[in-house]
């Protein structure tokens, strides 16, 4: 039997929450695959009682062993004055560096096949399908213009754990002078430049929904993504414009009234 899982990565509180919207997203598709959560130690342990009650495995994970050169390129102050964001912002509990321990599912060798999701997705369809799909698949970071087709957002790819990829990735990853800007995402899309696309229906950014309304469609919609700012966030300066996608997210959250993906109003056309 194929061993398939979903795996999120949560580094503190802020995404330890979220991964319980994921993770009882996942649930509520049905899916057979382990739902596993790489945790690492900046995440309490009273924060992952609420993932394993609803079935999560929790995997204790250490973040990459890169060099001091290489974090300081990479942290956060450095990383936002070099590379400022300038279409979104990134909340305060965001630490670029954190998001390269992605990279460790690589190792989890014990698994065939692997869909990986941010702890800021929920799945609302199953997707179980892609446990077939090659690796490496993934969306294109589509959020405003056709331009954004150049570039995948590393929110949800699909991948194939080997200790001999992980390696070299580690060969490739914190080499002198490198400036990965958008982390992970720049990464990946370097290590695997022949990256297979998947419809955007399986990661669909949230600002999808006010930039490009008439590419919202509930009925195809699988996967929703809240890339900048988060669902969470009380002081969030698009919530008034992203509030049906906050509310849907709250429900997943806190587990009330989850309603029917179908029934479910398509933004207005611009
Ligand atoms: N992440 C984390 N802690 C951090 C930064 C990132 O756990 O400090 C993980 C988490 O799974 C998160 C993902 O890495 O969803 C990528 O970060 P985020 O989703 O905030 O980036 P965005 O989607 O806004 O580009
Ligand atoms: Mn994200």
């Amino acid at each position: 039997m194929a061993k398939h899982a979903y795996i999120t990565l949560i580094t503190n509180a802020d995404y330890a929450g979220a991964a319980v919207a994921l993770v009882r997203s996942l649930a509520l598709t049905g899916t057979k695959a382990d739902i596993v959560v790489m945790a690492t130690g900046g995440v309490a342990a009273a924060d992952l009682v609420p993932l394993s009650d609803l079935g999560a495995i929790i995997m204790p994970v250490d973040l990459l062993d890169t060099s001091p050169a290489f974090n300081e390129r990479h942290a956060r102050a450095k990383l936002h004055a070099d590379a400022p964001f300038t279409k979104g912002n990134k909340p305060a509990f965001h630490t670029p560096l954190d998001n390269f321990a992605k990279l460790r599912l690589w190792q989890m060798e014990q698994y065939q096949s692997i869909v990986f999701l941010d702890a800021d997705t929920i799945v609302v369809r199953n997707i179980d399908k892609l446990f077939a799909y090659p690796e490496f698949c993934a969306a294109p970071n589509v959020y405003e213009s056709l331009a954004d087709f150049h570039r995948l957002n590393s929110g949800v790819f699909t991948a194939r754990p080997s200790q001999a990829t992980f390696e070299a990735m580690m060969t490739r990853l914190d080499v002198p002078d490198v400036f990965w800007r958008r982390t992970d995402q720049t990464f990946l899309e370097t290590f695997f430049p022949d990256w297979h696309g998947l419809p955007v229906t399986f990661n669909m950014l949230q600002y999808v929904w006010f930039n490009l309304p008439g590419l919202w469609d509930w009925k195809s919609v699988h996967v929703v993504h809240y890339q900048y700012e988060k669902p969470w966030q009380a002081d969030h300066p698009r919530r008034t414009q992203l509030q049906p996608l906050i509310d849907l997210w709250q429900a997943y959250r806190t587990g009330d009234a989850i309603p029917d993906i179908d029934m479910l109003a398509n933004p207005a056309p611009s």
